[in-house]
């Protein structure tokens, strides 16, 4: 074994919250694209597509009865009401790929990742997004333009709510510069890697070259 990434681990599950417009979205597609060993949580929603969104890859997009069967018989690692719609998470993805020491980024509310943080403890990493300015966040949900003027408004109001609760994150980034927030979320990926707890393989290693000492 040459480095650290060798040794068999169990995978995380990286969790980005923030208002509507604090660039959480933008965030997400960067590592996605510069960070192999993640893949992204595609959630179920009864939100109706934007123009664009693709079904299956942005989200999943159902009716609310399909919604209700999944989270009533427990297909749902969590699940909530953001805005009027119901967004959650499928259980079976994350399993699969935190068994197999794959990692999995989530871009959920604070409601998604308190109940992510209850079931699923340590292998939760969680990343709260803040604006630099509350200019800053209403210029990007207007620049957006693909919502109504009263879902901006709505979400403008729900932007305090949503941030209110960043005491329950374990890191916080202060998006004002997307490359140097990148760095962050990049720095932050790799301690949490190298945590002694998720690396299943490392007793066996040590022990190995313990014993070529
Ligand atoms: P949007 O409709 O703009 O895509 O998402 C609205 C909000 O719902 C965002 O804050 C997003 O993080 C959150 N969200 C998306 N998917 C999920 C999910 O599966 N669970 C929870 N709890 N929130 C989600």
């Amino acid at each position: 074994m040459s480095d650290t990434s060798t040794i068999d681990r169990r995978g995380l599950l990286l969790v980005l919250s923030s208002p509507s417009g604090a660039g959480k979205t933008t965030l997400a597609r960067h590592l996605m694209a510069t960070d192999t060993a993640i893949s992204m949580s595609v959630s179920v929603t009864t939100r109706r597509p934007r123009p664009g969104e693709v079904d299956g890859k942005d989200y999943i997009f159902l009716d609310e009865d399909r919604f209700k069967a999944m989270a009533d018989g427990n297909e749902l690692l969590e699940w909530a009401n953001v805005f009027g719609n119901f967004y959650g998470t499928p259980h079976a993805p994350v399993e699969a790929a935190i068994s197999g020491g794959r990692d999995v980024l989530f871009d959920i509310d604070w409601q998604g990742a308190q109940q992510l943080s209850e079931k699923m403890k340590h292998d939760v990493v969680r990343v709260f997004i803040l604006p630099p300015s509350a200019k800053s966040l209403e210029q990007r949900l207007r620049a957006r333009a693909q919502d109504p003027e009263e879902v901006v408004r709505k979400r403008m109001d729900a932007a305090a709510a949503e941030i209110s609760h960043w005491p329950e994150y374990d890191y916080v980034i202060v998006n004002s510069d997307l490359q140097k927030s990148m760095e962050g979320l990049s720095a932050i990926l790799t301690a949490e890697r190298l945590r002694r707890e998720r690396l299943n393989g490392l007793t066996a290693f040590v022990r190995d070259l313990q014993r070529e000492l």
